[in-house]
């Protein structure tokens, strides 16, 4: 199993130690799925699949950031309550991804969950000296202080994505760091603990006083409790890669004294939507549970989907939707038959372009072919359709 590795910036192939490992990041559930999401989960999807099918057992990690600055946030502006937010999008996002026919991961746990991993990792770090307070600037609680992870102890930090100083600061900006707060050693040294605010839920935090976890550090947390070090993949939007992937292995890397975190870095390209990119910001979303309550057969979602490989940037349009059905349906079509062509070479270049950087677009052409073939001459080989079913289901995940 071959797979681009964006930290390496190389396809590097993959060599799982018996069980394949794999910890990709979750949602922040504060609005429903859109295709952006899910072309990211099914891209590991077909990491999955491939691994099953090159006879891996996969330990599979994922997880939902159920409270956060931004779930908060909503859940301020609706009156909603933000428990009920979060619950209510995390079995929205599950159906999805069940339509969708994504594997489910083995282990699904929520930051929530993850608190008590969160309050040992940190206060570790601040008792070994990698982790620091910075007081809050709330004058009601004076006192109350956050706890900052130094980057600076970590030899290895920096080199998953391997930005230049100045990138690394302008895109941690970008991207919720606080690079100019008062009292930090370092701009870029994020936030483990966030100590309790005035109308913010938080959690008992032993020697931290009550708080709640940093993003970073609980999925460091949680793939440190389940996956341990050198995992064979860590996944996600190509956004996450910094400083989000940067700073969960670097504490990893800092909490065992160890590295690498994760063998490879692999992420998914940018779903647009009108030329631009999707995203809760501009508003401009195609979600998934829509799109099924508009009847849609979760099927074509798929395959309109796998028709762009993963690290692309492609534009979600109607006529994408379209091509899919026809596709479903000319392929239903030849598999419905008793006899077709060979099917032995379909299974074949099926395999070879998922386990070559997931190359679903290239998979789906080797089917088209064998199903033109179908449809056009027929073919003798009995059972021929039955061994493609098979083949598409377990490769691909469409099912017939
Ligand atoms: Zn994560």
């Amino acid at each position: 199993m071959r797979v681009f590795d964006s930290s390496e910036r190389a396809l590097v192939t993959t060599q799982p130690e018996g069980e394949a490992r794999m910890y990709v990041c979750g949602i922040t559930p504060y609005d429903a799925t859109h295709i952006g999401h899910a072309s990211t989960y099914l891209a590991f999807d077909l990491l999955h699949r491939a691994w099953l099918d090159a006879g891996h057992e996969v330990f599979y990690v994922q997880n939902v950031t159920d409270v956060d600055d931004p779930l908060l946030e909503r859940a301020n502006a609706t009156g909603d309550d933000w428990r009920a937010l979060a619950d209510r999008e995390t079995e929205r996002f599950k159906d999805d991804m069940i339509a969708l026919g994504v594997l489910a991961p083995r282990v699904f746990m929520t930051a929530v969950e993850s608190v008590p991993l969160v309050v040992e990792a940190t206060q570790n770090l601040v008792k070994a000296g990698k982790a620091y307070l910075v007081a809050t600037p709330d004058a009601q609680h004076p006192g109350r202080q956050d706890v900052y992870f130094d980057v600076t102890t970590d030899p290895h930090f920096g080199q998953v994505a391997k930005l230049s100083p100045e990138q690394m600061r302008e895109t941690f900006a970008e991207r919720g760091g606080d690079p100019d707060r008062p009292g930090k050693h370092h701009p870029l040294d994020p936030l483990l603990w966030r100590v309790a605010r005035e109308g913010e839920p938080s959690w008992e935090g032993e020697t931290l006083g009550a708080g709640r976890p940093g993003w970073h550090i609980e999925c460091a947390s949680i793939a440190l409790r389940h996956l341990g070090m050198g995992f064979d993949v860590q996944g996600g939007g190509d956004d996450l890669i910094f400083p989000h992937h940067e700073m969960s292995a670097s504490h990893g890397q800092v909490i065992t004294g160890d590295a690498p975190f994760a063998q490879h870095y692999a992420h998914a390209g940018m779903v647009r939507l009108d030329g631009e990119k999707m995203s809760k910001s501009k508003g401009n979303l195609a979600f998934v549970s829509k799109l099924r309550e508009s009847g849609i057969d979760p099927q074509v979602i798929r395959l309109a989907i796998l028709a762009h490989h993963y690290r692309t940037s492609w534009d979600w349009t109607d006529e994408n939707l379209a091509a899919a059905q026809t596709r479903l349906d000319r392929w239903k079509d030849a598999l419905s038959r008793h006899e077709g062509p060979d099917p032995e070479p379909v299974l074949a270049a099926v395999r070879e372009a998922v386990s070559t950087d997931l190359d679903a677009p290239r998979a789906l052409a080797a089917v088209d072919a064998w199903v033109d073939e179908v449809l056009t001459s027929g073919g003798s080989v009995a059972g021929a359709p039955g061994l493609v079913a098979r083949t598409i289901d377990a490769l691909l995940g469409v099912r017939f």
